[in-house]
């Protein structure tokens, strides 16, 4: 499709009053993948008309919440393009030029009833058992009234002219024909008291004032969009195409809130979430290519993706389900790539450089560890780390291999490697350290180590078997043990790994310190 062939445009436009959640980032992202499948544009706007609760710090954390997740967009704040500004608070002239337009066409008209009077009305309404709804007494001012009371500044706003007969229609791409009746509808404020333009009228001004051929947007939505539908005609614009995504409910299967835990993009980006990972589960909320693939690299979503086959059912989110794909996403993140991600984890917990130093460069087994230079090379990363310690952690992640599943577990799974102070667990204490036996077995390993001349994988564990036969043992009462001792935990990496990438000097000292510390009289 030529460039000037493709209208599709469409948006996200969030309000400033809080983080970017899961729900506003799903949108944001099938808004975006529609974009890239299309070669439409994305753009970007900044829905702060409510004063009161938008606030400078939301901004900056949708802006970089959504450069996380890489949901880049082509026209909105930072990026600029031609059909701005981008942000609602600088657009009201925009506003009161299309208000003024409804009101001398006789489609609008301002009010100056006082909030206590709406108060009243509403109260009675209510009693009455009828829908809470304007009366319309400031529909029936006269000219004259209406100016004599805008030159004393009486406070107002400017109400849509509901039409009392009839029904408004549209049709949502995902959950089809709508019919509203009018006599239902308000005379719905467009502009409030303080001048600022209500979500409504703003939001169909600036969706047609910037083109948007298709709005797809969260079903909370769906209700205000037969009053919407009323402005795209009562002031002449083009109608868009809606389509109205389904709710994501929490584990319980009410709506997804703060109740259910976090929910902001920033927990996850915090917690080292790999963001397309992210992304690949937050699309299938709503979605899904053929019902069984649920793996899609950002490219794959790209292309597989439809508006199509967005589903009417809420969806419910299932962390430990997003958590897998992540792992799944971790999988195939090169090693060069791990190193870098791994080390950012570590150095954010203070981990970096390793409390002790470790000399491994020498006596590794070849076969495993990769080249220094092909690290280096596979892309140009951030390394912080000296040569030998990228060597030694690149081994490490090696050994883990898919035991390491979510990045943020990375200080549990291998703090040991960097730090004394990890955390022991006390129920493999009990299981495999405190017995009368232990201390001397300890010892004796730690002797044997202390010799060992070439500190490689196959001659440490050489070591720790010829000592089990000699004690007559199996070779099972001497790794547990030492597993236990070397890492404080009952599951760990190929313990002779552990051994090497951990050092003489520290595997010694453990073994040792165990030794002392569990002896028991
Ligand atoms: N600012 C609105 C919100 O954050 C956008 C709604 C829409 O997309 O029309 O919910």
């Amino acid at each position: 499709m030529a460039d000037s062939e493709n209208h599709i445009r469409v948006r996200f436009a969030p309000s400033p009053t809080g983080h970017l959640h899961v729900g506003g980032a799903r949108t944001a992202l099938y808004n975006y993948l529609y974009a890239r499948k299309t070669g439409g544009k994305f753009i970007l706007r900044i829905e702060d008309t409510d004063a009161k609760r938008s606030t400078v710090e939301s901004y900056k954390g949708i802006i970089e919440s959504m450069e996380w997740l890489g949901l880049n967009w082509d026209e909105g704040p930072l990026r600029g393009g031609d059909f701005g500004p981008y942000t609602q608070s600088g657009r009201s002239v925009l506003y009161h030029n299309e208000a003024q337009k409804l009101i001398d066409g006789e489609k609008a008209y301002y009010c100056f009833c006082t909030p206590e009077r709406l108060e009243t009305m509403r109260f009675e309404m209510e009693e009455k058992k009828l829908p809470p709804k304007y009366d319309g007494r400031c529909e029936g001012l006269s000219e004259v009234e209406v100016a004599e009371r805008l030159s004393k500044g009486v406070p107002h706003v400017v109400r849509f002219k509901m039409p009392h007969e009839g029904s408004v229609f549209f049709r949502d791409i995902v959950r089809g024909e709508f019919s509203f009746e009018n006599g239902k509808l308000d005379d719905f404020v467009l502009i409030k008291s303080d001048g600022r333009p209500t979500y409504n009228f703003a939001v169909v001004v600036d969706d047609a004032h910037m083109k948007i051929s298709h709005i797809i947007r969260g079903d909370d939505h769906l209700s205000n969009t037969p009053r919407q539908v009323h402005l795209y005609r009562t002031l002449g614009y083009n109608m868009p195409k809606f389509a109205h995504l389904p709710m994501i409910l929490g584990s319980d299967h009410s709506r997804l809130s703060k109740r259910h835990g976090a929910t902001s993009i920033a927990y996850y980006r915090n917690r080292h979430y790999l963001a397309d990972g992210l992304l690949n589960y937050l699309a299938l909320l709503g979605w899904s290519f053929d019902g069984k693939k649920e793996l899609f690299t950002r490219k794959a979503l790209i292309e597989k993706f439809s508006l199509k086959k967005i589903s009417k059912n809420p969806a419910i989110f299932d962390n430990s389900k997003m958590e897998w794909i992540n792992s799944e996403h971790l999988k195939e993140v090169s090693l060069a790539g791990k190193i870098s991600l791994v080390q950012d984890v570590l150095d954010e917990e203070d981990l970096l450089p390793p409390e002790f130093d470790v000399d491994i460069t020498k006596p590794v087994d070849l076969k495993i560890v990769p080249d220094r230079e092909e690290i280096k090379e596979t892309k140009s990363h951030n390394y912080k780390m000296s040569d030998k310690e990228i060597e030694r952690l690149a081994t490490i992640i090696i050994v883990l291999g898919n035991r390491l599943k979510l990045l943020k577990d990375v200080p549990a799974i291998i703090g040991y490697f960097y730090t004394d102070d990890y955390k022991v667990d006390e129920e493999a204490v009990r299981m495999h350290l405190l017995r009368s036996e232990i201390p001397s077995r300890m010892n004796k390993l730690a002797d044997e180590y202390q010799k060992l001349r070439y500190f490689d994988r196959k001659s440490v564990e050489k070591v720790l078997r010829d000592l089990a036969f000699d004690l007559e043992i199996a070779a099972g009462e001497l790794i547990h043990p030492c597993r236990v001792a070397l890492t404080g935990k009952i599951v760990s990496p190929d313990i002779f790994w552990v051994v090497v990438l951990l050092g003489k000097d520290k595997s010694v000292e453990r073994l040792r310190k165990a030794a002392k510390l569990y002896s028991v009289t």
